[in-house]
């Protein structure tokens, strides 16, 4: 859905730019309808926001509406929540021996691994096994006798990868891949691609805390905002970026308060099957979203000690943390020079 452009208005009616040359009143036709582009949707549980610069309306539309369509493709690829999509396949049926998966899958696999392997497991897509018992919107967990029985099940080894056949072995029956840590980065970062593939250079993705920006805002930067936790429509900092990923995991997103008055939301530790305590939010700054994506949910668990040690090694990225004392935490890379 196409939710409105601003700039050059008055000229898009006609579908023509003219200029009145006086002296031979000629008229000349210039291409039209060079303007920003907006698109929302509803997808992957999420509000998909998309804005792009493009020269033509026909060919806007055509690609705002293929970008959105990519939501629900990956969605219906990835989601554990419908049965027929390709990651509940394999959750039947790869602890009884390799399942083949798509290119898309196998990708998405391997950089959670990757994730897995960098954050000592505190990212780890099988914590789906305990995650499952749980119903945010109903405001329902599990027992520490169900988070027992199913935490045998949590160990991203047990997710065997073999790269020649392409192919996906779980380690032991009863484990539920999750990727909703890291699917909606995938999903933006096709969007952002399939942009570029028709000749967009300035454009902003997002998908719920996963965003993506192609360029800059022609001449000045994109301001993204990191919310303030606690306070909706609020920002605890602007940052003016341009040509990166962003992604921001949150503890407001999707919680309830249990009977205890304990706050229980949906980034878990592998290590405990419960709610991660102790951060309110955490944003990475890098050059692709399934990267940012996956690891904005892994410095959460880790939390900010480790979680800032963890993204000092790795080149081209950044993080801010918001701990629960609502201290900010930021990277080398994001603190300002000393002046001279
Ligand atoms: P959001 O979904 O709000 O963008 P995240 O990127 O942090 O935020 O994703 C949170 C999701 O990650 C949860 O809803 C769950 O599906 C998944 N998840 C929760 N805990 C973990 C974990 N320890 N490792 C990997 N994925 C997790
Ligand atoms: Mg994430």
């Amino acid at each position: 859905m196409q939710v409105g452009a601003e700039g050059n208005r008055t000229f898009l009616k006609s579908g023509f730019r003219c200029r009145l040359v006086l002296a031979g009143l000629m008229l000349l036709p210039l291409t039209a309808s060079a303007d920003w582009y907006r698109f929302t949707d509803t997808a992957m549980t999420t509000p998909i926001e998309l804005e792009f610069w493009a020269d033509d309306k026909e060919l806007a539309d055509r690609v705002g509406t293929e970008v959105l369509a990519v939501f629900h493709q990956v969605d219906e690829q990835m989601s554990r929540y419908r049965d027929d999509s390709e990651v509940s396949g394999l959750n039947r049926s790869a602890a009884s021996g390799p399942v083949a998966v798509s290119a898309g899958l196998f990708q998405v696999l391997q950089k959670a691994r990757e994730v897995s392997l960098l954050s000592d497991g505190a990212f780890d897509i099988t914590f789906g096994s305990v995650g499952y018992l749980y119903d945010f919107r109903a405001g329902k967990k599990p027992t520490n006798e169900q988070i027992r029985s199913g935490l045998s099940r949590v160990n991203f080894r047990d997710v065997i990868l073999d790269e020649t056949a392409g192919t996906v072995e779980y380690g032991q029956p009863g484990i539920r891949v999750d990727l909703g840590g890291i699917a909606k980065g995938y999903a933006v970062d096709l969007g952002i691609e399939h942009l570029v593939s028709h000749g967009i250079r300035h454009a902003r993705l997002s998908a719920g805390g996963d965003m993506r920006l192609l360029g800059d805002k022609r001449g000045r930067p994109w301001y993204v905002g990191i919310r303030d936790p606690r306070s909706e429509g609020r920002n605890a900092v602007v940052l003016p970026l341009q040509d990166v990923a962003v992604s921001t995991s949150g503890d407001y997103e999707r919680f309830f308060v249990d009977e205890a008055g304990a706050r229980v939301h949906h980034i878990l530790s592998p290590a405990t099957g419960k709610s991660v305590q102790g951060v309110q939010s955490v944003t990475i700054i890098g050059e692709n979203a399934l990267t940012t994506d996956g690891l904005s949910t892994a410095v959460f668990v880790l939390g900010p000690e480790k979680g800032l040690e963890m993204i000092e090694r790795l080149p081209g990225i950044d993080v801010v943390v918001i701990d629960d004392q609502r201290m900010m935490h930021v990277s080398e890379g994001l603190v300002p020079p000393d002046p001279e």
